[in-house]
Parts: structure tokens; C-alpha cells; sequence
């Protein structure tokens, strides 16, 4: 069985204040949760150090946001995979469909960065997801599977031993509108067909999360489909009590 994982992406928000208080709060109200489910919070860049200090007494783990595809250089206003490793950071988010539209993010440089994450031994989430206008033409699947293909091509298919995906429809993105648990199962069925077109096993293993205005109204109905291992949760992972509601629904 695959372990259910909840990550909640932080964005560009909060203090240093909340970010005790949410990584206490979520800590002490997931206690009693069994090993099935994974948690993960991911803070900004410049929260993590003392995200991970706050971390060290709890089961929380922690993701980056971001990072440069290259180790080091002169890339002012950058950090990189190793540098992100130091902080303890488990995960990184690579290819969420802000960076994609707002700061221009190819599918190649999106592989490059998987692909940094993965050297200095951190587990990418590869996010994918159509627009609403793509959705509309019919050509989610076409779409995603473009995204994932292009990892795949330039990190071979035995790096996703070693990643989680996140299908978030852009539409579904702050915007209150979830996709059906239906919708989200059969985009994810066919991700996980098209890998296990290449590897079968890697597509058994693989964890294949949904994001997109995931709440605690929707949590249990959208886990509870066959092939969605989990959340990657943005504008409810800032509230510790709707959080932890979400931890609680992929504990079954
Ligand atoms: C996200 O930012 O990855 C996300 C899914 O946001 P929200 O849950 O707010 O839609």
C-alpha cells in the first residue's frame, strides 16, 4: 500500500510567528495519526531554517519551493539543492504551475531542476496540470503527459523511483473550484498508466497527489479514489485547525 502523503505549500507566506505556531499546531494535532500518512510543510525560502529547527521534535517534514538547477554560481537571489540539504529539507516542489506561467518556467528547465533535486538526494514533486482553456479543448491528458514525458526524457523513467508527482489543474488552483474526485482519478489513472507503459513497478510505487483547492470538505472523497495517494494543499495548509482535518482524511 502506498503511504498517503499531505504537503501544504506555504507560498510566499507567513511570519516567523505563524510558522512556529502552524508547525506546533499541526505537529500536536497529528500526534495520534498512524504511520500512513506523511506530512510535509513547505515554507518560504526564508523560513526554512528555523522551520527545521521546529521540526526536529515532530514527525513534520519539509519541502522547499524552489531551488537553481545548477549546485553554485553567480546567480544572484538564488539557492540550490545542496544548500537546500543542509536545512534538512526532504522534498522540493518543482514545476508548479505559478513558476511555469508567472516566472516562465519550460518543461526543460523544470527536468533540470528535478534533476538538481534528485543529486543532492531531495524528492522532487513534480507538479502538472492543463489550464481551464485546455481543459475545455479536451486536452488535459495530452497535456500532462507532455509534462511528465519531458522529465522523463531527460531523467529516464528510474528517476521517478525517487519522485512524487501532483496533477493540479491550473483552474482548480486558489480558486475554490475542486476537480470531482473523478475528474482527478481519471487524469491520474492515466499518469499512472503511462508510466507503467515504461516501468510497472515504478508506477505501483509511485505517489500521485492532488492539488487544487483541497479542503477538509473534500479531502476523504478525493483520497479515497484509487489512484490519488494524497494532497498537495495551498490556501488551507495555512490554517492549522483545516490542516490538520486534511492530515486526518488520508488516514484510513
Ligand atoms: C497549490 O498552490 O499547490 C494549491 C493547490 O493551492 P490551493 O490549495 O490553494 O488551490
Amino acid at each position: 500500500m502506498r503511504q498517503k502523503l499531505i504537503v501544504g505549500n506555504w507560498k510566499m507566506h507567513g511570519s516567523q510567528r505563524l510558522v512556529k505556531e502552524l508547525i506546533q499546531g499541526v505537529d500536536a494535532g497529528t500526534e495520534e495519526l498512524s504511520d500512513n500518512v506523511e506530512i510535509v510543510v513547505s515554507p518560504t525560502l526564508l523560513h526554512l531554517g528555523l522551520a527545521s529547527d521546529i521540526c526536529k521534535a515532530g514527525r513534520i517534514k519539509l519541502a522547499a519551493q524552489n531551488l537553481h538547477n545548477e549546485p553554485q554560481g553567480a546567480f544572484t537571489g538564488e539557492v540550490s539543492a545542496p544548500m537546500l540539504a543542509e536545512y534538512g529539507v526532504s522534498y522540493i516542489i518543482v514545476g508548479h504551475s505559478e513558476r511555469r506561467e508567472i516566472f516562465d518556467e519550460s518543461d526543460q528547465l523544470v527536468a533540470a531542476k528535478f534533476m538538481a533535486a534528485q543529486s543532492s538526494g531531495l524528492t522532487p514533486i513534480l507538479c502538472l496540470g492543463e489550464s481551464l482553456e485546455q481543459r475545455e479543448q479536451g486536452a488535459s491528458e495530452k497535456v500532462v503527459i507532455k509534462q511528465l514525458a519531458a522529465v522523463i526524457e531527460a531523467a529516464g523513467i528510474s528517476a521517478l523511483q525517487n519522485a512524487v508527482v501532483a496533477y493540479e489543474p491550473i483552474w482548480a488552483i486558489g480558486t475554490g473550484k475542486t476537480a470531482s474526485p473523478e475528474q482527478a482519478q481519471s487524469i491520474h489513472q492515466v499518469l499512472r498508466e503511462y508510466i507503467a507503459g515504461q516501468d510497472v513497478e515504478t508506477a505501483a510505487s509511485i505517489r500521485i497527489l492532488y492539488g487544487g483547492s483541497v479542503k477538509a470538505a473534500n479531502a476523504v472523497e478525493l483520497f479515497n479514489q484509487a489512484d490519488i495517494d494524497g494532497g498537495l494543499v495551498g490556501g488551507a495548509s495555512l490554517e492549522a485547525k483545516e490542516f490538520i482535518s486534511i492530515c486526518k482524511s488520508a488516514d484510513s
